[in-house]
This record gives structure tokens, C-alpha cells and sequence, in this order.
């Protein structure tokens, strides 16, 4: 068993990618899920008005619960609205709400409207009783508000790439657009990394598409790739990560892999 070091200050990833479908979501949890077992303390930030990454962790999130919705919009403290995983040691949780499919909306007349996120959880990060070493931001597929107080709150950002057609189709544009907000509003922001997922180890295309990847982004992919599994697209459906759920699954091993890589790379690349 490895162990890992937690690292010297909060690493704030947030999992981006403007497609839907490529494994934002499952990334996010299975990381946390993976981290946290090894110790760290971390924290998930829901910020899809689908909810997805609550449901895998187990947290409820019916349109009555607090959550980032209303961290955003009502100002309320994240350390009110934060809960914890029932499936997970260490693992916090801030779900999302249908509600927050009004957030952008919402969130035009604050001030500040990009940074309102990053500075709900730097408060949050002061307050908390147990210690965070990573916390992982989930973001819906679009570039909107959302997205924008994502990037702006992060240290890093994590781009799952799907194994299919297409694969690097509006890659180029959300690099562009990283480096904006790195620009004009977070200048620490760094690529945490490129993370090859769905890959299919039967087609060709899927050796295609990885060779392809790792030719454009050689020091930004990371070496452990996530395999298709049954196992990791079945286990939300029982409010788990595949982590908790089939922990020796294929899926949930590669998972682990990648986040000791994560660990031990750091963000310096
Ligand atoms: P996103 O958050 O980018 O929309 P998801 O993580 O929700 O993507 O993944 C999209 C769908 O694919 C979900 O149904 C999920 O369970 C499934 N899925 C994700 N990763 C894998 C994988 N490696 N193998 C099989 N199914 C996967
Ligand atoms: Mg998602």
C-alpha cells in the first residue's frame, strides 16, 4: 500500500470540460472517493444543477436542501451547507439543488460574481474543524457563471478527454479560454493535468485517440488512463462511488492510480 503525503496548502482541482457526457462527474467522485481512502481530507463541490456527483456520494439533494445554490446566490457560509459523504471517511460534500439551474441568473447582480465561490471557500477552508487537502469542483457542461467561478476558485484544472470521435474537439477552446481566466481573474490557475477516459481497450480508436492526445498534451496527460467499466457507470445508481462500491474493479483501480499520480506530480507542470 502506498502512502501518500498531503500536500503543503489546499489543492483545489476543478474538473473541467464544456462537453457532457466525457466523465466529469465520475473523475471527480472516484478521485475524492480514491483520496480520501488514503487519508486526505476532502471536500466535493457539486456545482451541476443535475446533482450527479451528490448522488454518488450518497448526499441528498432535493430542492429543500442548502446547498450551493445557496452558498452562491444567498451568501449562506459553505460550513452550513456542507455535508458529510455516509459512504466515505474524510469526505465532505456541498450538493447541488435543481435550483441552481437559476444560479446564473441569480448571480448577475452580486458583485463579484466571479469570485463568489472562491471566496466562500477560502472562508470555508479557515473555519473547518478537520483538515482539507483537496477539494474537487465538479462543473456542469457549459462555460457559463458556473464554470467561471470554478476556474476562478481552483489552484488547477482537471480535463477528462473521452476515447472517442471527436476526442479533442473543443479542447483548443477551453484551453483559450483557461488562459483567459487565468489572465483577467485567477493568474495561480494551473492544468493540473488531462485525463484519458472511457478507454476501450478492444478498438482501435481508442489507441487512436490516446496517442493523438498524448501528442499535443505529452507533459499535461497523465499515465494512468480510465478503462470503460459497467462498475463505474452502475455504482451512483447505489448513492456510491465504484471506489466504495467494487474497490478491486478495474475502473476503480485506475481511479486510484490517478489520484496517486495527481498526488505525487503536484501542480507543477
Ligand atoms: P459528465 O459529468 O462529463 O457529463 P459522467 O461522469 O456523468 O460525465 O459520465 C457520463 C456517463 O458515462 C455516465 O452515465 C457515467 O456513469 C458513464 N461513465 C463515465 N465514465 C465511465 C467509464 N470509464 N466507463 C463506463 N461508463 C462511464
Ligand atoms: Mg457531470
Amino acid at each position: 500500500e502506498i502512502t501518500l503525503d498531503p500536500p503543503l496548502s489546499t489543492r483545489i482541482i476543478t474538473i473541467s470540460n464544456q462537453k457532457g457526457g466525457v466523465g466529469k462527474t465520475t473523475t471527480a467522485v472516484n478521485l475524492a472517493a480514491a483520496l480520501a481512502r488514503k487519508g486526505m481530507g476532502v471536500l466535493v463541490i457539486d456545482l451541476d444543477p443535475q446533482g450527479n456527483a451528490s448522488t454518488a456520494l450518497g448526499v441528498e439533494h432535493h430542492n429543500a436542501v442548502v446547498g450551493s445554490y445557496e452558498v452562491l446566490v444567498d451568501g449562506v457560509p459553505m460550513i452550513q451547507a456542507v455535508k458529510q459523504s455516509p459512504e466515505h471517511q474524510n469526505l465532505l460534500c456541498l450538493p447541488a439543488t435543481i435550483n441552481l439551474a437559476g444560479a446564473e441568473i441569480d448571480m448577475v447582480s452580486v458583485p463579484n460574481r466571479e469570485r463568489i465561490l472562491s471566496t466562500a471557500l477560502r472562508d470555508f477552508l479557515g473555519e473547518s474543524e478537520t483538515p482539507i487537502h483537496y477539494v474537487f469542483i465538479d462543473s456542469p457542461p457549459s462555460l457559463g457563471l458556473l464554470t467561471v467561478n470554478a476556474l476562478v476558485a481552483a489552484t488547477e484544472v482537471l480535463v477528462p478527454i473521452q476515447c472517442e470521435y471527436y476526442a479533442l474537439e473543443g479542447v483548443t477552446q477551453l484551453m483559450a479560454n483557461i488562459e483567459r481566466i487565468k489572465l483577467a481573474l485567477n493568474p495561480e490557475l494551473a492544468i493540473g493535468g488531462i485525463l484519458l477516459t472511457m478507454f476501450d481497450n478492444r478498438t482501435n480508436l481508442s489507441s487512436d485517440v490516446a496517442a493523438e492526445v498524448r501528442k499535443y498534451f505529452p507533459k499535461e496527460t497523465l499515465n494512468a488512463t480510465i478503462p470503460r467499466s459497467v462498475r463505474l457507470s452502475e455504482a451512483p445508481s447505489f448513492g456510491q462511488t465504484a471506489i466504495s462500491y467494487d474497490p478491486r474493479n478495474t475502473g476503480s483501480l485506475a481511479y486510484q492510480e490517478a489520484a496517486i499520480e495527481l498526488s505525487q506530480r503536484g501542480t507543477g507542470i
